[in-house]
């Protein structure tokens, strides 16, 4: 063999092991998804075969909760394993704050060990103007949250294509908006629950603003709903295909979840983001990949800032210090509680905001608290016996201990308003304020 021929040999078996070493990963945020509207966490509808199909050969986490009710505070938890009270992302008497750029996140940490940092993402909210982009090498922002899944999907394909000589392991962040409201699938989605498609939805919703009950609109809006979430699915059934394929798949985790769930009336509103109810909180966490063991997990509460501990032990990386969430798949804590805050007075804006902004919870898997500390009054629920929050019960006192401990904790990030961008155009437009 000659020296040049060695060498290559050398050159080539080096970046293939690099490659075999570290995993890509796969991070797609489904916005605005409760679990409870996928076929693997028990809906009636087949809204989502093949995300079940990823259920079912991955692990299920059936207790994991959002740690704020709406956009920019939860990616902020999913950025930085931090709970909202610490990183500070959100909105505070109408002023809205992006992520601090001091503190690590999921690509900081992964580009650290020469990952490919790469986000395809589909909402101003969590844009290069909020922050979300710090330590990324690619950032792709589409059409200010109104792409569509196909297409961000087309995207990360391209990128992988173009780029399959990178020997790098990746992480790419793929956030899908088309679950949001209006919820306009494409055809045949749109009559896949809906009998009469979209017509008329997106009036209904500028006419009620979590003011006006109708139960026939609320089953259409649900039939549109779901009809998106089938939607989301087919797309990703595309994206799984390619990656099996291509042989990605072989060394790589994909992880799905959702940043908040949506609320249909069953608390008196519509959307997201002013209560902290489990239809808004309970959201899907699904992880696949080498050695994942199939089943589901249900002893372990755990919550957005779990994810960059999981992230980092896939990729062999430590845990930056002061972060809050544990890896899932090293560490289980059946006592732990998991707390969200994070509120906006959003549709309900004639209400005075900092009762809203007051809220915050504590949830254990079975039992929650929630306590707001504006108007010093509780809610305890079981939802063992009362998975829709109806009945309230007297505040455990534990609960009530951690719920203050957790509100007076004072945070590690100081995030600077976010300002002069439209962004006050654009929250009117997604219905926050
Ligand atoms: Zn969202």
């Amino acid at each position: 063999m000659s020296l040049l021929a060695l060498t290559l040999l050398v050159f080539f078996s080096s970046c293939s092991l690099e490659k075999q070493d570290k995993p890509d990963i796969f991070l797609i945020i489904i916005d605005t998804l409760r679990a409870d509207h996928l076929g693997c966490y028990g809906y009636q509808r087949d809204t989502s075969p093949v995300l079940d199909s990823l259920a079912l050969e991955g692990t299920m986490f059936s207790h994991f909760q959002a740690q704020a009710p709406w956009t920019l505070p939860s990616h902020g938890s999913i950025w930085t394993g931090l709970s909202v009270k610490a990183h500070m992302a959100g909105m505070r008497n109408m002023v809205s704050y992006g992520l601090d750029s001091r503190l690590n996140n999921i690509a900081t940490i992964l580009r650290e060990e020469n990952y490919v940092t790469l986000g395809f993402v589909n909402v101003m909210l969590i844009s290069h103007s909020f922050g979300f982009d710090n330590g990324f090498d690619h950032y792709s922002v589409f059409d200010h949250g109104h792409g569509r899944a196909g297409a961000t999907v087309d995207e990360v394909l391209e990128w992988l294509s173009e780029n399959k000589a990178n020997p790098n392991p990746k992480l790419a962040v793929i956030h899908l908006f088309d679950v949001h409201a209006p919820y306009d699938p494409p055809a045949p989605y749109d009559t896949r629950f809906a009998v009469n498609g979209a017509q008329g939805e997106t009036d209904w919703i500028t006419d009620s603003l979590g003011v006006v009950q109708n139960p026939d609109a609320t089953s259409h809006l649900i039939d549109l709903y779901d009809g998106e979430i089938a939607w989301v699915d087919a797309q990703l059934g595309r994206l799984f295909s390619e990656l099996r394929e291509s042989g990605i798949a072989d060394n790589a985790y994909i992880i799905v979840t959702s940043d908040h769930g949506e609320e249909f009336f069953e608390h008196g509103n519509w959307s997201h983001g002013h209560s902290l109810y489990q239809e808004l909180l309970h959201v899907p966490l699904i992880i696949s990949g080498p050695g994942i063991t199939p089943g589901v997990i249900d002893s372990t509460p755990c919550g957005h800032f779990d994810i960059l501990p999981v992230i980092a032990g896939f990729a062999g990386v430590p845990v930056p210090d002061g972060v809050e969430g544990i890896d899932l798949f090293s560490q289980r804590s059946p006592d732990r509680l998991i707390p969200s805050s994070g509120v906006i007075p959003g549709h309900v804006h004639l209400r005075d905001s900092e009762e809203f902004q007051s809220m915050c919870s504590v949830f254990n898997g079975t039992e929650k608290g929630i306590f707001n500390f504006y108007t010093m009054r509780e809610q305890f629920f079981d939802l063992a016996v009362d998975p829709g929050e109806q009945n309230r019960l007297p505040l455990n006192t534990n609960f009530l201990q951690e719920l203050e401990y957790y509100w007076s904790t004072p945070p590690v990030g100081h995030p600077h308003a976010v300002e002069g961008t439209g962004v006050e155009d654009d929250l009117s437009d997604l219905g926050y304020i």
